[in-house]
Formats: C-alpha cells, structure tokens, sequence
C-alpha cells in the first residue's frame, strides 16, 4: 500500500504492499491533495490584492488627525449639569465658574458659554467642548428663554455654511451641537411646559437626549413612574429625541439585548459627583449619605454608565452622523431655498454663493457636428455601393 503523509509541503510516500486497484486509488487521491493544496494558496495569493488594509489605513489617519465632540447640557441652575459633565470626561472643566447669589440670578439672562479641553486616551485624542447655558428656566417669567440656545445653534450652522462654501475648505473649524443632554428636575410629576417648549424647539436642530436629573433623590420605583410619565408625554407631545439606530440582525444575541436594554432606559436617570468615597472596601465616585453610599457607577443605582457608554463609546459617531447628514442637511436646505426665492423676487441681489453660468447654446459647434455627421453618412454610403460592385462582380 501506498502511504503518503505531508510535513509542511514534503509528500513522504512509502510503498508497503502492491494492488494495482489499491495503488490506483492512493495515486488519484495523492494527485487530488497535491493539486489542492498547491493551487489553493496560489489562487487565493493571486485574488489579493490589498485593499483589506484600508480600514486600517482609515484608522491611522483618524487617530493622527484626532476627533471633536460638542456637547450642550441645558436645564435649570443646581440640576448637576457641571457635576455630570466632570464625571462624564474625568476632567474639571468648571475650574472659573463664578456661583451667583439668589439676588444675581434674579437679573440674569441665558448665557452661552464654551469649555473647551483636549483629552488623550491610548493615543487616541479628542477635543471635546462643552456648550453651558446657565440661566435657562432660572426666571420667574421663562417665555421663550431657549431663545439664545437655538439661536447659537442655528449660528454654528451659518458659520459651517459659509466656511464650507468659501475658497479655503481644508481646515474648516466645526462648532455643530452634536448633542444636547436635558436635564428634568427629579421633584416633579413629568415634563413642565417649560420642558415640552424647550425640546419642540430644538429637536430639528439637534440630537436631544433627556436625562432625570439627580436620580439618587428618587426610589426605584419612583424613578420607574417618573421614566415612563416622561416617555408617554414626549409622544403625546410629538418631541423627537435622539432615536438609537437599529441594531444590525447579524449582531449577536447579548449584543442585541444590550442594544434593547439600552434604548428602554431612555430618559436615562443619572447621578453625579465629583468626590471619591469608599464602598466595599474600594475607591468609588459617589455620593455619601448617612443611610449609605450612592455610586455613580453602579448600574443598579443609576444609568450613568449607560449613558456614558453611549455618548462615548458607542453612539458619538452615530450622534455626529445625525447632526451632518440630517440637522445640518436641513438647514443647508432651508438656507439654499430662502436664497433661490430672494433671488428670484430681486435678481439684483447678490448672493454670497456665487452661481455657476448656465451652459448657453453652441451653435458654431453643433453646425460642425451636424456637418460630420452627413460626410460620415456619404462614406458609409459610398463603401456600400462599393461592397454591392465588388459582390455583383464576382457573382458574373
Ligand atoms: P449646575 O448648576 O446644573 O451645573 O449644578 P452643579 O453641578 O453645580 O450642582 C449643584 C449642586 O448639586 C452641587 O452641590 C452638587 O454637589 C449637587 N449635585 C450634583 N449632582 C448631583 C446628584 O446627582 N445628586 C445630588 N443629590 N446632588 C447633586
């Protein structure tokens, strides 16, 4: 019998006994493998050609030039919007924050203010600003106080407008709102009409994501009754808040699930805290009191993990995504429409993007075009007259 066994690419044959059907079979067999496996590595080296890599090449130009995050948080003063935000990026960003007296916050109007700080993580680096608005809702009278907040935003639209259709596009600065965190008091019985006309006014500008604000004030249960007032009246209400993508089917199932737990969690309860206390015998963020400690990272305590997860490590992209391809697309819209109709009521007008020439008639070129085309018909004609003689010719 013939035995063959491989090493590597060595074929080690040894010939035990002779039958010539035996013999044939191992021979067919052996040529079979020798075949296989020589031409398979060839024929797979020859198919590739390498733009594999390119995700790869995509990954190191993304961590070379770094990325950029624009956060709004808006709710009323004390909710532990500065609080959340340190705990959110490691970081204190409220460094020359200036507190204001009761009798101050009387007379004071919404602000906008900007932190900006770069953060490095693995190499990777991230330039994240954080858009505060101290003095929404803080009024006694608090008629159209999300003003100021639209507003700035609709302005970093204008401003990412014009730099996108100016001469110099290569270093364009974004300052687009990818996301607006909305803190709701934890004391009330749902969504106040302050809360309702806040989101109806900004939810076609930018991706709004409810939070409970200082959800260690509630029970669970609580936080259950208040979650789902909070869920029932944004429908009733038609506020549209940032909407997670569908997950894809070819996702495994813990994936999946994750995803779902995720999206039912919205308005996500949270709880801030900048101090480190001492639970269980380790270092944790959290929040001492009497009766015990709340940790802000303890998933059975609060959703701050959940939340962090998504605007850091699972949505941000996504959330960058929405405000390019859908927020910005519709005020880019807007903005080419309002223009086209000036223009057309008052021709004179300038516009600030100057309009390609409308490609005027030729006629000296389609006089020459029509002319080849009759000389390329009489050849045609010509060859053919010439083709019949030559067949006639031959049939005599
Ligand atoms: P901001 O005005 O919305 O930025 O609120 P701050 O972050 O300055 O917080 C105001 C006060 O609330 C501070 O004394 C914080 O320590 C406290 N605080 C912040 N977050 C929480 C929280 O989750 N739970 C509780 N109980 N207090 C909080």
């Amino acid at each position: 019998m013939l035995v063959w066994r491989c090493v590597g690419h060595t074929v080690v044959l040894s010939l035990r006994s002779f039958s010539s059907w035996e013999c044939c079979f191992e021979l067919i067999s052996l040529a079979l493998f020798l075949a296989l496996s020589l031409a398979l590595p060839l024929a797979q080296e020859k198919q590739y050609v390498g733009f594999a890599t390119l995700p790869n090449q995509v990954h190191r130009k993304s961590v070379k030039k770094g990325f950029d995050f624009t956060l709004m948080v808006a709710g009323e003063s004390g909710m532990g919007k500065s609080t959340l935000v340190n705990s959110l990026f490691l970081t204190d960003l409220y460094k020359d924050r200036k507190l204001l007296n009761a009798e101050e916050r009387i007379n004071q109007t919404v602000e906008i203010i900007k932190h900006t700080v770069d953060i490095e993580e693995k190499g990777v680096k991230l330039k994240l600003t954080i858009v505060d608005t101290p003095g929404f809702g803080d009024a006694v009278n608090n008629n159209e106080c999300w003003k100021p907040i639209t507003d700035y935003i609709d302005q970093q639209f204008e401003q990412y407008f014009r730099d996108e259709s100016g001469l110099n596009r290569k270093n364009i600065q974004d300052n687009r709102v990818h996301c607006c965190l909305y803190f709701i008091p934890p004391f009330g019985h749902g969504l106040r009409p302050v809360d309702v006309e806040f989101m109806k006014a900004l939810h076609e500008k930018v991706n709004v994501v409810p939070l409970i604000a200082k959800a260690d004030c509630l029970t669970p249960s609580e936080i259950k009754k208040l979650k789902d007032r909070v869920r029932d009246e944004i429908e009733r209400f038609g506020i549209k808040v940032y909407q997670f993508p569908e997950c894809d089917s070819d996702e495994d199932e813990e994936f999946k699930q994750l995803d779902k737990e995720l999206k039912e969690c919205c308005p996500f309860a949270v709880i801030g805290s900048n101090t480190v206390v001492e639970a269980r015998g380790q270092r944790v963020r959290g929040r001492l009191y009497p009766w015990g400690i709340v940790e802000v990272e303890n998933q059975s305590h609060c959703d701050f993990v959940k939340l962090r997860n998504i605007l850091i490590r699972s949505h941000m992209h996504d959330l960058k995504d929405v405000t390019c391809d859908m927020h910005y697309e519709n005020y880019r819209a807007q903005c080419i429409q309002d223009m086209t109709s000036k223009l057309t009521q008052d021709n004179r007008m300038e516009s600030p993007i100057p309009m390609l020439p409308l490609p005027t008639p030729d006629v000296e070129t389609d006089r020459l075009i029509k002319m080849k085309d009759e000389e390329l018909a009489r050849m045609q004609d010509m060859l053919n007259k010439m083709q019949q003689q030559i067949h006639d010719g031959k049939d005599q």
